[in-house]
């Protein structure tokens, strides 16, 4: 069984939604009417020897818990309001170091803390919950159409890099490891993209190979991406490079870029690529059937993303 097959297991356990629930489990948030207003809700958690290793301090790790749940509010063209954090920490000063990184993030993000609760544990874990107000009409995974072209936000793989730069104990390439730690959720974005009517959106944290999939699963369409269209940064190159990785497959598979996928007509796209104030980049189309990643024409085999039981 991988994650997806126990999300899938899950929601034949869950009971029927009440009436507020308009978009159940199985997006980047659910989403609730609530008071008249339209609200996103999500949580993601961060494990210590499964996200992150040593080389992030704890303040790292409470921004980038906040910064992954913003994201998902921002896949939904949402604007991220509220959160809980919850955790475990070894030791009490870590903990509050932990929360120095939240609160930072709160402040960037424009977020407020209402609580949560922490314990004692070996493993540093941190667990936030988010609320997220939309204002017109969520983007759903499921509105990608047959004829839109697919395209991406900002650069892919730098974050993927930045964590071998990490691993590997590399000198320099500071840039990279920030994007790793502290990624730049997309809300402005997000919220445009909404605005303008993109069909589907996603924000990529399991790798594009992966996320694409889930647009195409809940759309039921298929699609075409060209690993050579992918925004790849020249710094990323030359670190995958170095370490004689594929920089088109890093920047396909890596994760944690926290940029966002959308499908959409080409004219909105352009509008979109207007005010986004970053480049946003078509890296294929939505087809009928059939998940297609190509280079130079060449079907590419075999390209996953992150399994989270792996
Ligand atoms: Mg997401």
């Amino acid at each position: 069984m991988n994650e997806f097959d126990v999300i899938r297991k899950l929601s034949g356990l869950l009971p029927p939604a009440p009436p507020e629930v308009l978009v159940p489990i199985g997006d980047d948030c659910a989403v609730l009417r609530l008071g008249g207003g339209t609200w996103a809700a999500a949580s993601d958690m961060l494990v210590s020897g499964r996200h992150f290793k040593g080389w992030a301090d704890p303040a790292d790790v409470g921004y980038k818990a906040v910064a992954v749940n913003v994201s998902d509010v921002a896949a939904m063209g949402g604007t991220p309001r509220f959160i809980l954090v919850s955790g475990a920490a070894p030791d009490p000063e870590t903990a509050l170091g932990v929360f120095e990184g939240v609160a930072e993030a709160c402040g960037e993000f424009g977020v407020y803390p209402l609580g949560g609760d922490t314990t004692g544990a070996d493993a540093l874990t941190v667990d936030v919950a988010i609320l997220g107000e939309i204002e017109g009409v969520p983007v759903l995974r499921s509105g990608a159409r047959p004829g839109d072209l697919l395209a991406v936000t900002g650069e892919l793989g730098a974050s993927a890099a930045g964590l071998l730069a990490l691993e590997e104990g590399r000198e320099g390439f500071e840039r990279l490891k920030a994007r790793h730690l502290r990624p730049r959720p997309r809300v402005g974005t997000g919220r445009a993209a909404a605005r303008l009517g993109v069909g589907a959106m996603i924000d990529l944290s399991d790798g594009l190979a992966s996320d694409v999939r889930h647009v195409c699963e809940r759309s039921e369409v298929g699609c075409r991406v060209d690993l050579d269209a992918l925004p790849v940064s020249e710094d990323a190159r030359r670190l995958a490079a170095s370490l004689g990785r594929d920089p088109g497959v890093l920047a396909a598979t890596g994760g944690e870029d926290y940029e966002l996928l959308v499908s959409a007509p080409e004219h909105v796209l352009d509008a979109l690529a207007e005010t986004a104030g970053l480049p946003v980049t078509v890296v294929g189309e939505v087809t009928g059937a059939g998940i297609d990643f190509r280079r130079g024409g060449d079907v590419v085999e075999e390209l996953s993303g992150w399994d989270h039981f792996s």
